[in-house]
Formats: C-alpha cells, structure tokens, sequence
C-alpha cells in the first residue's frame, strides 16, 4: 500500500493570502501546503480521499492517470471544490464512484446543482456513481482494499474518516467517538487532523492530537490540515518518535 499526500494545509492553504509571517515566507518546499488530500493506491487500485479545491493541480502534480473511486470526509470547501475537474478521468473512462455519508450527498447536491439537474446541452458534466456510506459498514474496493468509515466529530458536526487495510485518513475532527476508537486499533500508519498548537474549536492541536495517538497506538502518525503557526523544521523536533508533520508530496509505504 503507499499513500501520497497531494496536500497537508489548512482551509486557507499555507502560505497564506497577503501574510508574511515566518512560514508563508519560507523557502522550505514542506512550508507550502495545499488543500488537503491523499491518494491511496493497493493492487492496482487507486484511490483519491476528498476532491479539494486545489484537486486540478494538485493531480497533475501527481502524474494521476485514472482513479478507481473518491472517499469524501464531509463537505466544507476546501474538502469538495475540486470534484468538477474530475472530468477529464470521466471523458477516458466513464462514470466514477464517489463515497459520502448522507449528509455530504445533501450539500453535494445543494452545491452542485448542475450536475444532478443538468440544465443546459452541451459541455461535459462530472459523471458521478454516488455510494451512501455508513459507519462501520466496511465495504472492499478490488480483492485487497477493505474500506471502513468510521465517524468523528468536526466540531458539532459528525463527518466521515477512513480505514483502508491498515491505514487510517482522520481529517477535520476535534474529536474521536468510542466506537471510532474502537475500530482504528491497530493501525499501521494514521494521518490525523492536528491544525497548530493553540486550541482550536473544531480541529485537533497537537496536544489533544497526542492523547489520542498514545490512545490509539499507530505504528506512525502524519499531522495534516496544518496552518501556518506550524513550519515544518522548526516544530519537528517538538513531536515525539513515531508522530511528524506530513507535507505535501510526501509518500508513505506499508
Ligand atoms: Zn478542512
Ligand atoms: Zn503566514
Ligand atoms: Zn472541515
């Protein structure tokens, strides 16, 4: 299995519009953080987790040449701006299995009206098979990917995480149900939410971040949705052995 992040920053994307603070200043290429999202890939099967608003870059930086389905969080901006540009993989290969819990598929089609009440002839429509998941309902994806949503809290608001196999994706969370707990044990490597160190209302610090790894006992933990309190160099050194800061680019074999 190997997971690419093709973006580890938070809502605003690091660097920031108009800031000139350390980070948004900084040369180190794990200083610029776009949109998050990962690719997934196990036996031939690939795997895009949210459609971010940086999607179009960031899947030619990645060289993406199919995808096999599309896993949504929930539907904040940043998570699901990028699902119109999903066209040109529907023009090669046809309709594409998109992934969200019921709430997601509500704003989904709120937000993208035109795809579900095509209004106009002409000009290629994203073409989307739309799967409703449920927590705990595992369901596999070719012979080897078995997929667990499982569900945190944002917040007030319940949005979807993941288990591929022995991975986990637990963006956007400023908390973790006991049931959740209970199905993200023994994980190999777990990307998890960790905005900066101050509080935050709906996201992890790296503190609250912390007692849930020591709860959850990952063999490796990447930060994601990072902000740009954090720069990359300079706070490595405050995580422990076995956590680092995720950036983009990065790729994670198991
Ligand atoms: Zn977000
Ligand atoms: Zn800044
Ligand atoms: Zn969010």
């Amino acid at each position: 299995m190997r997971l690419t992040f093709l973006g580890t920053g938070t809502s605003t994307g690091v660097p920031s519009i108009g800031c000139s603070c350390e980070t948004c200043t900084s040369d180190d290429p794990r200083d610029k953080r776009l949109r998050v999202s990962v690719i997934v890939e196990q036996a031939g099967k690939t795997v895009l987790i949210d459609t971010s608003s940086d999607f179009r870059q960031q899947a030619l930086r990645f060289g993406l040449k199919r995808l096999d389905a599309v896993l949504i969080t929930h539907c904040h901006a940043d998570h699901i701006f990028g699902l119109d540009d999903i066209r040109p993989l529907n023009f090669r290969f046809g309709a594409l299995g998109v992934y969200a819990n019921e709430r997601a598929w509500t704003d989904i089609r709120r937000i993208f009206k035109y795809i579900f009440e095509p209004s106009h002839f002409g000009g290629g429509l994203p073409q989307i098979l739309a799967h409703t998941v449920v927590p705990g309902a595992r369901f596999c994806l070719g012979n080897d990917l078995e997929v667990t949503p499982v569900e945190v809290i944002h917040g007030r608001l319940p949005v979807m995480a993941y288990r591929l196999n022995d991975f986990a994706y637990a963006t956007d969370l400023s908390e973790i149900p006991p049931k959740t707990i209970e199905l993200l044990a023994e994980l190999d490597v777990l990307v998890l939410d960790c905005l900066r160190f101050r509080e935050h209302p709906t996201h992890l610090w790296v503190d609250k971040a912390l007692e849930y790894v020591e709860q959850l006992k990952p063999r490796r933990t990447f930060l994601t949705h990072i902000a740009h309190d954090v720069k990359h160099e300079r706070d490595s050194a405050r995580l422990p052995a076995g956590v680092q800061w995720a950036y983009d680019g990065l790729e994670v074999r198991g």
